[in-house]
C-alpha cells in the first residue's frame, strides 16, 4: 500500500493513526516539493496549490526574509544571534493561496528578491538556529490544512512523512534561461544566460548540503516540460494518492 510504503517502507508495519508521524489524523495532505535553485519549485508549488485549493508555503522566502532583515539591520557583518534577533520581527501571514513574510507591517516580496539577498542567503541558511526558526514557522503554517511546501529539505527534514514528495530538477542552462525571462520579461542573450548559469551553479554548490532528495520522492526533470505539464503531473499524483481532492 503506497501510504504505508511512504511512512516506513514496505518491510515495516503500517504506522498506526495515533502515531505523531501521521500528520493531523490523515485529514490534511502535505505535498513537499524540493529541488535546486530556479528549478521552478515556487511557481509550480503556487499553481498546484491554486489548482487543488491548498495553501502554498515557500520556505525559501523565509530564509530570504531573515537575510533581508539582517542586511537592513547590520549590513553584511551579521552573525547568527543578529539574524535570529531580526527574524523575531518577521511573521508569516496567509494571503490568498499563500503565506507571505511580513516585516514592520509590510509584505516583503520586493525586498527578499534583491540580488544582495540572493548572494547572502546561502550563508544565512547554514545557521542551524535559522533553520530551526524557518522549520517551526513552516510547520505551524501547515498545521491542520492541505499544503504545498517548497524548499530544499522539505521531504527529508521538515515533513519526512509528507503524503507526496517531489524533487524537481532541470538543466542549469534552462533554469537560468527561465529565471531571466521571468526577471527581464524578454528573451535573454546567450551571454546573459551563461552568466546566470554560473551564478546558479555557484548557489547550488553553496546549498548542496541542505538540498537532499528524499528516497521516496518522485523525480521530475522539467527541462523539456512546460509549467502546465509539471503542474498537471503533480496534481494527478495527488489525486491518485487521495481521490476526491
Ligand atoms: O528557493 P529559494 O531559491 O528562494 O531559496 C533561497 C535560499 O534559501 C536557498 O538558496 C537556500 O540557501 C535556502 N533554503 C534552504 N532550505 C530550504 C529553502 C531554501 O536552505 N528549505
Amino acid at each position: 500500500q503506497a501510504r504505508d510504503a511512504r511512512d516506513g517502507g514496505p518491510m515495516t508495519a503500517p504506522t498506526p493513526p495515533s502515531s505523531p508521524r501521521v500528520r493531523s489524523g490523515r485529514s490534511s495532505f502535505v505535498v513537499a516539493i524540493d529541488g535546486p535553485a530556479a528549478s521552478g519549485k515556487s511557481s509550480t508549488a503556487q499553481w498546484v496549490a491554486e489548482r487543488l485549493g491548498f495553501r502554498h508555503v515557500d520556505s525559501g522566502a523565509l530564509y530570504r526574509a531573515a537575510t533581508a532583515v539582517a542586511l537592513e539591520r547590520s549590513g553584511e557583518s551579521f552573525d547568527e544571534p543578529a539574524v535570529l534577533a531580526g527574524a523575531q520581527q518577521i511573521s508569516l501571514q496567509p494571503v490568498q493561496h499563500s503565506f507571505v513574510p511580513v516585516w514592520r507591517g509590510a509584505e516583503m516580496e520586493a525586498m527578499i528578491r534583491a540580488p544582495e539577498v540572493t548572494r547572502q542567503v546561502s550563508r544565512v541558511a547554514q545557521m542551524q538556529g535559522v533553520r530551526a526558526w524557518v522549520n517551526a514557522h513552516v510547520r505551524l503554517a501547515a498545521e491542520g490544512q492541505h499544503v504545498v511546501v517548497d524548499g530544499r529539505d522539505i521531504g527529508t527534514v521538515v515533513f519526512p512523512a509528507a503524503d507526496l514528495k517531489v524533487f524537481l530538477v532541470a538543466d542549469p542552462w534552462e533554469r537560468a534561461r527561465r529565471r531571466l525571462i521571468q526577471r527581464l520579461e524578454r528573451s535573454p542573450s546567450d551571454s546573459e544566460i551563461a552568466e546566470e548559469t554560473e551564478r546558479l551553479v555557484q548557489r547550488d554548490a553553496r546549498d548542496a548540503t541542505q538540498t537532499v532528495q528524499a528516497k521516496d520522492a518522485v523525480l521530475i526533470d522539467t527541462t523539456y516540460l512546460t509549467q502546465e505539464e509539471q503542474v498537471e503531473r503533480i496534481v494527478s499524483l495527488v489525486r491518485v494518492l487521495r481521490p476526491g481532492l
